[in-house]
């Protein structure tokens, strides 16, 4: 009976009880939004610590955001009284990542090595690709990189990956000579993390079977979300491959995970996964939780019919306790600031008149470029607001220099960083003595930095002093704790005078401060004095696991330490960092609903729910496409308690432009007794149902718009800028299409267009080029 459970259990419907006292074998749980996988998840690894049955250094959890690896930890430090650093929870590139810090001797890998986050990965690609003066519009440096992070997700090395056709070849061969460029340059992107760890389980097997040994317990989160190379990951955590076939070594590995909020399939996620871990790991624990805890039933019910719409789902029901509570709000505004103004009103009421605290409000949006009217509204009003995701701490550039100057005193080779200081601040060095420089690596087959002494003359000389500088800063950070080091660099580099001297500086002044403070702060968290100046790589954990396996004849390398320096580079190119300055204050929450996923919140705004924006334009190519953006939708609205609020604009300024959505399908896909409309419901809406309609001709959406209703004073023909529902048009970008509608006149006139290869699309006659044909 619940009252003889230990107090860590007893909040647990059965069926969570009996997943979180499962017996040390491979189990899977399939369930719902908010049905509790991640209490389950952090609650069983508080039973087995607290039971005895395992110690910190048997666990490895791992999931997909930093946000939601701090989150299971903050959850299991509240469960049980316990020092959880040492433990290996975190996300898949934090976990690989420290796995390689500990052999990279192994490797072959430099221990000064360091991360490339995605921007540098792409100045590292975009310097390879005018070195080999390649067709920049054959081959488009975003598009390579997209190509190499896909290669490496599944799995493949340049040689690996099958040969198709000529261009396919020069991918190829450019893949090749990025790794090079990598190794040489001793740093890793964020696919080699993983790749690397990946062969090091797959090609050294006393290192396999040790972690095999160590890590009993394995519980992933948002298995769903899981690609090819992190699932053949796991499974060599977990076992090994014998000619093409699994066979599992008996490690308890617990996945969890919706295929109904599977929203990275664009970035190769395979839900496949599950079905596939079920086979190989022969898994006969499969568990459902129906129950959810989290929403009120008019949101639950939102979500349980807009998700039906879906095709061969694994199929789950959902159900709660709690009562109908609000129905969920809609409102269409005219413009964009209006809907961020309706917005802030209601947020302002929330906060105001009904307590809430404003970090339970969030306002998620598709794609980070909507942020800023929100943003903007806020801050108008003097709301406190915080964003995540979109330009981190670490990813501005001032930071990014201050960064690089850090990464040259431990690894001079790094040529990424080296180019981006070089002549930042200002120094003399220009376009063409870099190019000297480039010209000197190259026929050497060295790093820039090795190259210096080969460039002649005064650009020689202004390369040698920057080389100098490096030295000096190289040298005055010997034996210093961290913070000195940063503010070393910070005066030495003349980055801070720099930007002192700039007129709109002050702002980047104050950044390069908090780097200061964030550096300081890093080093506190990790437990050691401030004057640390070096950092144990894994202490206590990495005890236990040594004596734990010090009779299997091998040892788990532990003399590496880390300097605080090399730690903290990694952790700012693992984490990038939410505003530092920001944190810790009661701030309304702005995110995309992808950085949203496994979070929860009181009062959630969905805004920008228009076709072109939610689901994005981008899906209107596939049916598969167009079901991952209403997983999003579903991720979306249950992210929310007691109120959720829906919102669109029929005009918006994007990129530059005003377009004009129709109403989300979305919306339309909800069951009308869970809604109210804030705004008089229009009579059709132009979503998936009603495109056909708008081809025949009935009054859309807008037709009620103050922005259209005006009158315009020219001649009819002309107002619709000669365009009728039927004619074939041609479009520079897009091709050749047929209208499907027209309406609105003169400088707000739109047609829909339906285009042979891109589909149906809403144009501004004003500032698109249509010609009849
Ligand atoms: P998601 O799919 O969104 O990641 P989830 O399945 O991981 O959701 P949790 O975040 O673990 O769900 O739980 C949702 C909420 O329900 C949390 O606030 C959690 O504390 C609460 N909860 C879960 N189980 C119970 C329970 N048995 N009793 C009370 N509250 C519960
Ligand atoms: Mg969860």
């Amino acid at each position: 009976t619940p009252a003889t459970l230990p107090p860590l259990l007893q909040a647990l419907n059965p069926e969570q009880l009996a997943a979180v006292t499962l017996g040390p074998e491979p189990a899977l749980i399939l369930a719902g939004a908010g049905s509790g996988k991640t209490k389950v998840l952090t609650t069983r690894i508080a039973w087995l610590l607290s039971t005895g049955q395992l110690s910190p250094a048997g666990v490895l959890a791992v999931t997909f955001t930093n946000k939601a690896a701090k989150e299971m930890l903050t959850r299991l430090g509240a469960l049980l009284p316990l020092n959880v650093r040492g433990m290996w929870i975190g996300t898949f590139h934090g976990l690989c990542h420290r796995m390689l810090r500990a052999h990279c001797k192994l490797l072959n890998l430099p221990a000064t090595f360091q991360i490339l986050d995605m921007q540098d990965q792409l100045s590292a690609i975009k310097r390879l690709h005018k070195q080999l003066a390649l067709d920049e519009e054959r081959f488009k440096p975003k598009e390579l990189q997209w190509f190499i992070n896909a290669c490496k997700e599944e799995g493949q090395r340049a040689h690996q990956v099958p040969v198709r056709d000529a261009d396919q070849r020069h991918k190829v061969e450019f893949y090749r000579l990025y790794e090079e460029q990598c190794q040489r340059e001793g740093v890793l992107d964020f696919g080699e993390l993983l790749l690397r760890s990946y062969e090091l389980l797959r090609d050294h097997d006393p290192v396999r079977e040790h972690y095999q040994r160590r890590f009993r317990h394995i519980l992933v989160d948002e298995f769903q979300d899981t690609n090819k190379l992190q699932y053949a990951w796991l499974k060599l955590l977990a076992g090994r491959m014998e000619g093409g076939r699994f066979v599992p070594a008996g490690n308890a590995v617990l996945a969890v995970g919706d295929d109904d909020q599977s929203i990275y399939a664009f970035r190769g996620a395979r839900v496949g996964n599950m079905a596939d871990f079920v086979r190989e790991f022969g898994v006969r624990q499969q568990i459902k939780l129906e129950q959810n805890y989290r929403s009120q039933a008019h949101i639950l019910e939102a979500a349980n019919r807009l998700i039906e719409h879906n095709q061969g789902r694994l199929g789950k029901n959902l159900r709660t306790d709690q009562g109908c509570g609000e129905p969920l709000r809609v409102y269409e505004a005219p413009s964009d600031y209006a809907e961020a103004n309706w917005v802030v009103d209601e947020v302002r009421q929330l906060i105001g008149r009904d307590g809430l605290p404003a970090h339970e409000v969030a306002l998620l949006y598709r794609s980070n470029a909507q942020s800023r009217v929100l943003e903007t509204a806020l801050f108008n009003a003097g709301l406190p607001y915080r964003v995540y995701g979109g330009l981190r701490f670490f990813e501005r550039a001032e930071i990014k220099h201050a960064l690089a100057y850090l990464r040259l005193i431990d690894n001079p080779h790094d040529d990424t960083s080296l180019l981006r200081v070089v002549n930042f601040p200002p120094r003399g060095i220009g376009a063409r003595s870099i190019e000297a420089l480039q010209a000197a690596a190259a026929s050497a087959g060295c790093s820039l930095h090795d190259a210096v002494s080969a460039v002649p003359g005064k650009a020689g000389s202004h390369l040698a002093a920057f080389v100098a500088l490096l030295d000096v800063l190289r040298e005055g950070s010997q034996g210093q704790p961290l913070r000195q080091i940063v503010a070393l660099v910070l005066q030495h580099s003349g980055l801070l005078a720099h930007y002192r001297a700039e007129r709109d500086g002050s702002e980047r002044v104050e950044n390069l401060e908090e780097l200061l403070n964030a550096a300081e702060s890093f080093v506190l968290q990790q437990g050691f004095g401030r004057d640390a100046v070096a950092l144990p790589l894994d202490e206590t954990a990495a005890a236990e696991a040594r004596a734990a396996a010090s009779d299997s004849g091998f040892e788990e390398p532990s003399g590496e330490t880390l300097s605080p320096l090399q730690a903290f580079l990694s952790h700012a190119a693992l984490e990038a960092g939410d505003n530092q300055a920001q944190s810790g204050q009661d701030a309304v929450q702005l995110m995309t609903v992808h950085a949203a996923k496994g979070l929860e919140f009181d009062a959630v705004f969905i805004t920008g729910l228009e076709e072109g924006l939610f689901p994005h334009d981008n899906s209107s190519a596939s049916p598969q496409a167009l079901e991952e953006e209403r997983r999003l939708m579903y991720v979306a609205i249950t992210r929310a308690r007691q109120r959720l609020y829906l919102s669109h604009a029929q005009t918006r300024m994007l990129h530059g432009q005003t377009r004009y959505h129709p109403r989300s399908r979305f919306v339309d896909e909800l069951p009308a007794q869970c809604l109210q409309w804030l705004s008089p419901k229009p009579g059709s809406g132009l979503g998936a149902a009603g495109l056909g309609k708008a081809a025949v001709g009935l009054q859309p959406a807008w037709g009620r718009s103050a922005l259209v209703s005006e009158a315009p004073s020219r001649a009819a023909a002309d107002a619709t800028h000669g365009l009728r529902a039927g004619m074939q048009v041609f479009h520079p970008k897009f091709g050749q299409g047929q209208v499907l509608a027209v309406e609105g006149r003169g400088d707000d006139a739109r047609a829909q267009v339906s285009f042979t290869r891109h589909g149906s699309k809403w144009l501004a006659l004003a500032v698109a080029k249509l010609t009849p044909l």
